[in-house]
């Protein structure tokens, strides 16, 4: 039996490690439901969720929505960014950051990242800002920060919107700050993999009383007050059943990138000294390894794809985040190139990815990382 996941495509089933609960979260769901009151609207749970993630990421107001790319959706529309609007995007990510973008009817423009962390280059981003760009779109990927500085004073000095795609970086610093309030807007997302989950869920976070009641009108059906609709809104609500779960999980937050970190030290540890690039922190980042990619040297690249059957032939859950730049989908074909992100296409020829999350055994993640390193060698040799 296989599963489709987000980042492991194909995973068979016994290498698919998934989210970590116990008998709090249950109980908490348990106790939502036995108060009938399980919306937004009837049950004060999601408004409590709502400040205490506000509080742990250092923002004043947090919005909560049910999935990471509602809570794109809904900030971009806040941002009033609408069709004929360019946004930039990095290249390589999630198409969870850019799907949003064409659902707002704007136009994304792929920019190219930096090779060694993966995020977006605010270099490339600056020559490819036009009369049209409105919005720039940074991702800190796989839980590591982008460079957040230089990309708010380039969207400042244009007079850009900013969105920080924090869908992968839950408790990560940068800067010694937590993502959270270091844009205008930035978003999260709760989907099982994620290193905090309510199943599926999001939050916008946002030091702007303003654009957090848009977000809020937004979120249920552009209503200002009763009966009065102030703009077109979906319903983006979450559940008090799942505001239960993410209120305990919130509080597991810490120790769970406690743990990835760990998993990710005992992977570098065993690849050490492998003709590879690793993942590693900038001086300015605080990594919370939402999964750990690597890059073979690029003689290898032809073979990763066989690498990558090798380590799961071997029972190592490998995987490869992300195969492709994002244009290369078929969805993206109408948009005029050259797009122009040649490190974007080396990085995604060449990563391999394991995984972090926190259900795995630190003994298992020593053993995955010695077979690794074991048929690894196989090749570099
Ligand atoms: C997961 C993810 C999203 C979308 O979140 P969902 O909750 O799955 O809708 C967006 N951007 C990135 C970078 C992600 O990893």
């Amino acid at each position: 039996m296989t599963k489709k996941s987000k980042f492991f495509s194909e995973m068979p089933e016994e290498l698919y490690f998934g989210p970590a609960f116990d008998d709090e979260e249950i109980e908490a769901v348990t106790e939502v439901m036995r108060s009938l009151r399980i919306t937004q609207l009837t049950s004060g749970v999601v408004g409590e969720f709502e400040e205490a993630f506000a509080d742990y990421v250092g923002a004043k107001e947090a919005v909560a929505v049910n999935s990471g790319t509602a809570s794109l959706h809904t900030a971009l529309i806040a941002l009033g960014i609408e069709p004929g609007d360019e946004v930039l995007v990095p290249a390589f990510t999630f198409i969870g950051t850019v799907g949003p973008v064409m659902q707002a009817g704007a136009t994304p423009v792929f920019v190219d990242i930096h090779e060694d962390t993966y995020c977006l280059s605010v270099e490339d981003a600056a020559r490819k800002i036009t009369s049209r760009t409105k919005a720039i779109m940074p991702v800190d990927l796989f839980g590591h920060p982008a460079d957040l500085d230089p990309i708010r004073e380039l969207a400042d000095s244009h007079g850009l919107a900013m969105i920080d795609d924090a869908c992968q970086s839950h408790g990560a610093k940068y800067k010694d700050n937590r993502l959270g309030s270091l844009a205008p807007l930035t978003c999260f997302s709760f989907q099982e993999t994620k290193n905090m989950t309510t199943g599926e869920g999001g939050m916008i976070t946002t030091d702007d009383p303003e654009l957090a009641e848009i977000c809020r009108e937004i979120r249920h059906q552009g209503e200002k007050s009763w009966g009065v609709i102030g703009r077109v809104g979906y319903n983006y609500r979450l559940t008090a059943l799942q505001a239960a779960i993410g209120l305990v999980q919130l509080g597991k937050l810490d120790k769970a990138n406690d743990i990835r970190r760990a998993i990710a030290k005992i992977y570098t540890d065993a690849l050490a000294g492998l003709e590879l690039q690793l993942p590693e922190e900038k001086p300015y980042a605080w990594s919370v390894y939402h999964v750990y990619s690597f890059l073979l040297p690029k003689r290898l690249a032809s073979q990763r794809d066989k690498i990558v059957d090798d380590l799961l032939a071997n029972r190592v859950s490998a995987g490869v985040a992300y195969p492709s730049p994002l244009y290369t989908s078929p969805v993206f074909q109408h948009l005029s190139g050259p797009f122009d992100c040649p490190i974007a296409e080396d990085v995604s020829s060449r990563v391999i990815t394991l995984p972090t999350a926190q259900s795995i055994p630190l003994d298992l993640a020593r053993k995955m990382g010695a077979i690794t390193a074991e048929v690894l060698e196989g090749y570099l040799k």
